[in-house]
């Protein structure tokens, strides 16, 4: 090869992952923004995660990786220069995010810079053992996925002990795998509330909400009138909710696709307490922490992709 060609590649390999990194740090700002306005919930994800995966298509570790930057970026916005620079790659940036505040930025920010990629990764597990280990699941093939997940030694000693008594209950020898499906199962059985709203649904059948306000026990007349007391929902209407939404959130945007996010939900009522809204299978909804606080901070009335009651 020609030194002329040679260093023309050069050239253009320098270019190139100059803007590369530009580009990633212009990402880290464009998600500050997203995150600050809450844009991905107006287009019906729970979390700004899964916006960047399912609407801009970046992978999994990558959206992780950029969020944990670009929020650790708020507290120390010198992240964001070293990494358009060069000086610090995105990956380093991410190693410290766990240990790295306002007061410490001078020590980790140098750290980050000039050691190694393993150097560093010891130096933060020197600090902070838990951060040591990644948490995850990758495939493996098909339907396998591999677990990796750090735990303390008293927990898996605890661990051990449950493998231990299920396998004397089971006369044979079970292996961690079987452990772990079988606590989950069971947990599930116990506390997770679509299961138990099919069981009590299945068992006593459907009856009719009780009208909002009306015959409540607690009833607190110490109460300023103007804020009209705040009825339990029944526990046979809140079985029927969690088999129609599925325990999962009914918030959709217009162009379709519902969220679904099925962790921290929340009942929400369509037309409010405050105005009269009663306690009516049509008028509460399954919505994630995050789409419920939206809805009431925007005041507007999402709509509602919510499945028909579905009853086995
Ligand atoms: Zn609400
Ligand atoms: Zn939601």
């Amino acid at each position: 090869m020609s030194s002329t060609l040679s260093q023309q590649i050069h050239s253009r390999a320098l270019e190139i992952s100059s803007r590369y990194k530009k580009a990633e740090s212009e990402l880290l700002d464009i998600l500050d923004q997203l995150d600050r306005h809450r844009v991905y919930l107006k287009h019906g994800h729970s979390s700004l995660f899964l916006y960047v995966v399912r609407e801009l298509g970046l992978s999994e570790s990558m959206a992780y990786l950029l969020i944990t930057v670009s929020r650790k970026a708020r507290q120390v916005p010198e992240l964001k220069t070293l990494i358009a620079s060069g000086a610090m790659t995105l990956s380093n940036a991410r190693r410290i995010t766990s240990v790295l505040t306002p007061q410490n930025k001078a020590e980790w920010l140098e750290k980050a810079t000039t050691l190694t990629q393993k150097q560093l990764e010891k130096e933060v597990a020197k600090t902070r053992p838990q951060a040591a280990v990644n948490e995850g699941a990758s495939y493996v093939s098909g339907d396998r996925v591999k677990l990796q997940v750090g735990l303390a030694e008293k927990d898996m000693l605890a661990l051990r002990r449950v493998q231990d008594l299920l396998s004397q209950a089971r006369g044979r020898a079970v292996s961690l795998e079987e452990t772990i499906t079988t606590m989950t199962q069971e947990h599930l059985k116990r506390f997770d509330p679509v299961r138990r709203a099919k069981r009590q649904i299945a068992k006593k059948g459907v009856t009719l909400g009780a009208q909002n306000g009306a015959k409540n026990p607690q009833a607190d007349s110490s109460q300023a009138e103007a804020a009209p007391k705040r009825a339990p929902i029944p526990a046979n209407l809140l079985h029927q909710i969690r088999l129609r939404d599925e325990g999962r959130c009914t918030y959709a945007p217009e162009n379709g696709k519902r969220c679904n996010q099925s962790r921290w939900v929340e009942i929400h009522h369509k037309i409010p307490i405050s105005e009269g809204g009663p306690n009516t299978l049509e008028n509460l909804s399954t919505l994630c922490s995050s789409h419920h606080d939206w809805t009431h901070a925007s005041k507007t009335e999402p709509s509602f992709g919510a499945p028909q009651l579905t009853q086995s």
